[in-house]
């Protein structure tokens, strides 16, 4: 593994990023981010300047934010309910960034899923088992973080399994669900990964924390989509400094709102497949 080349990916993901589009406009959400961070310089243009109604000069209460597990056997079995959230996080393990993030989960009590990038993994092992260890669930993004669309079919065939085989190898467990880098797949894409018995993760809240946005602006966008859906898978990408500062604040806000986070339990379908018939 070439250091140039893991952080050409890290580079590529953080610019490009799934989950492409603009920014949205950004309402009066007030985000409690500006109580854990005295030493944020001064606010620009966009920042939001409103401070939270619930946790704003609290002292962090992080205990009662963890909800139900959910076992998951395939994609229709992640049904949230109102004010449920699952918490994804994409593309790493990177030092620093994912302890970090890991840290703030263990001090909320919650579970989240890291849909790793199989050369991170490779590169990274030992954070990657921490994350197991911590009894987070994982999954794999690819081996290399291409978009799948762009490549032939048996190519993207080759870098889902060599992902998921370089996941389950770093983390001596198995990664049973996958999310396509850049939320870019297809029908065939998606029965093909289907098909090798991996979960498909979906997202339904985008942090867009790829954008270089203040880490308050990127809590403020998050919480304010969630509002407007409910519920939802959120995205996030442990390769962020930005998303790894924001994390508490955005966990303050959504236990101050009545939120829960669910954590999901990857569960062997109680029937295999069936296979071919074969005349042998
Ligand atoms: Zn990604």
């Amino acid at each position: 593994m070439r250091f140039s080349s893991l952080f050409v990916s890290a580079a590529i993901a953080l610019c490009l990023s799934s989950c492409a589009g603009k920014p949205q406009a950004e309402g009066s959400l007030k985000s409690s981010f500006a109580a854990t961070m005295p030493d944020n310089p001064a606010a620009g243009a966009h920042d939001p300047i409103a401070l939270s109604p619930a946790a704003w000069m609290r002292p962090r209460n992080p205990m009662g934010l963890a909800g139900r597990d959910i076992e998951v056997s395939s994609l229709k079995d992640i049904a949230l309910a109102n004010k449920e959230v699952v918490l994804s996080f994409d593309d790493g393990p990177v030092p620093g960034k994912t302890e970090r993030i890991l840290a703030t989960l263990n001090e909320f009590g919650v579970k989240a899923t890291f849909l790793m990038v199989g050369e991170m993994a490779q590169h990274y092992p030992n954070i990657a088992k921490k994350v197991v260890a911590e009894g987070h669930t994982i999954g794999s993004h690819t081996f290399s973080h291409p978009n799948l669309r762009n490549l032939t079919f048996d190519r993207a065939l080759a870098e889902v399994a060599k992902g998921e085989k370089a996941v389950a190898k770093a983390t001596d467990t198995d990664a049973m669900f996958f999310r396509f880098p850049y939320l870019s797949d297809n029908h065939n894409l998606r029965h093909m990964v289907s098909e090798r018995g991996l979960v498909i993760m979906d997202v339904q809240v985008d942090s867009k924390d790829y954008f270089s946005d203040t880490p308050a602006l990127v809590a403020s966008r998050t919480i304010a989509a969630l509002r407007h859906r409910g519920s939802g898978i959120i995205l996030m990408h442990d390769i962020h400094k930005r998303t790894a500062t924001m994390l508490p604040a955005l966990l303050t806000q959504l236990k101050a709102e009545g939120y829960k986070v669910v954590h999901l339990v990857y569960k062997k379908p109680a029937h295999k497949p069936l296979l071919v018939a074969s005349a042998s």
